[in-house]
């Protein structure tokens, strides 16, 4: 029995991180991908994971199946393709410390993946289904997102979407817009960002969260608001959550791993989204908020998260 699946993108994410003796950037390699970062967090948090995606017959493909594997995620599902090469994405910081995204991805392999390709009999053994938007932009990735979804709704499988809005990968806003109204449509459970929750309905966290509950369904809302913390919502209860202070160096991730902790406690819990109570959010919100700050500290995203009992005793502190 495996506790989640995530679909979705496996890729490089080069981060500046000096420059050489001419003034050119000097890069460091990090494995990513937003889905390999949450099911990182699920796995060192306490639950089993396994990823569905797509990468090359390549070095960095070996790189990303290798540390999946050694971050205790099952890799038999991603499928290794010699006919494409691994999508490589390339942040870079401004002047103020602000992210800026362009990837390598025409077409990468993460864009690749077919519904035929996918092994359903992982989704059959899981309890939840996570995917995100990047695997929406473009054919066939977003049709085999689709099926999949589809598949486990049919087969009574939780489903956990987080938009995670890049908009370079999209021809434009609207068509950002309306795969992700998509994916807020199909959930149990979401987290989002109150930067994404402003681009979608230009409002604050607490009006996205009550219309993710009373416009699409959703169980369970996150919405996570950078060092502010975060916000749950349920049918019952709606908390808000401080994040502890933290020296942030790198953020890349910080919202996926906010996502796979705050999962891998509902999960253990076993309760159904709609019927935590106050407490339980707050524990679940307090927890993935500490992990998710505390893996700001250092750089990249599955290599950043901190072992469960430091979060712990940052708890505590
Ligand atoms: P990303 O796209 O980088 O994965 P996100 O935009 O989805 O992130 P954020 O709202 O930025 O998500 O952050 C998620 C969580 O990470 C926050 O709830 C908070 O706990 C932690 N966090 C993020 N940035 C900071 C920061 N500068 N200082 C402390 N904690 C932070």
């Amino acid at each position: 029995m495996l506790d989640a699946i995530a679909l979705g993108e496996l890729l490089i994410d080069f981060a500046t991180v000096d420059t050489d003796r001419d003034g050119y950037p000097t890069l460091a390699a990090h494995p990513g991908g937003a889905p390999g970062n949450f099911l990182a967090a699920l796995h060192a948090y306490g639950c089993s994971g396994a990823m569905l995606g797509k990468v090359g017959a390549d070095t960095f493909g070996d790189l990303l199946c290798a540390t999946l594997a050694q971050a205790g995620i099952r890799t038999e599902g991603i499928v290794r393709d010699p006919s494409v090469f691994t999508t490589l994405a390339f942040v870079t910081f401004g002047p103020g410390g602000e992210r800026a995204f362009s990837f390598a991805r025409k077409p990468g392999a993460d864009t690749q993946l077919r519904f035929d390709e996918l092994d359903l009999s992982l989704l059959d053994e899981a309890r939840l289904l996570h995917f995100g938007s990047l695997s929406l932009t473009q054919e066939p990735v977003r049709s085999a997102t689709q099926q999949a979804v589809a598949y486990a709704a049919a087969h009574g499988k939780l489903l956990s979407f987080d938009p995670n809005l890049r908009l370079p990968l999209w021809p434009d806003a609207d068509a950002a817009k309306t795969q992700i109204l998509w994916g807020l449509r199909q959930a149990d459970i979401v987290k989002i960002s109150d930067d994404e929750v402003r681009f979608l309905w230009s409002c604050g966290p607490e009006e996205g969260a009550a219309r993710l509950l009373a416009d699409f369904g959703v169980r369970l809302a996150m919405v996570t608001c950078g060092p502010k913390g975060c916000l749950l919502q349920n049918a019952g209860a709606a908390v808000r959550v401080a994040a502890p202070r933290v020296l942030p160096v790198d953020t890349t991730g910080a919202g996926d791993i906010f996502g796979g902790s705050a999962v891998s406690r509902l999960l253990q819990l076993g309760r159904a989204p709609e019927a935590l109570t106050e407490d339980e959010l707050t524990a679940i919100g307090r927890f993935a908020a500490t992990a998710a700050s505390l893996s700001t500290q250092y750089p990249g995203g599955i290599s950043a998260i901190v072992p469960e009992e430091t979060v712990l005793r940052c708890m505590e502190g």
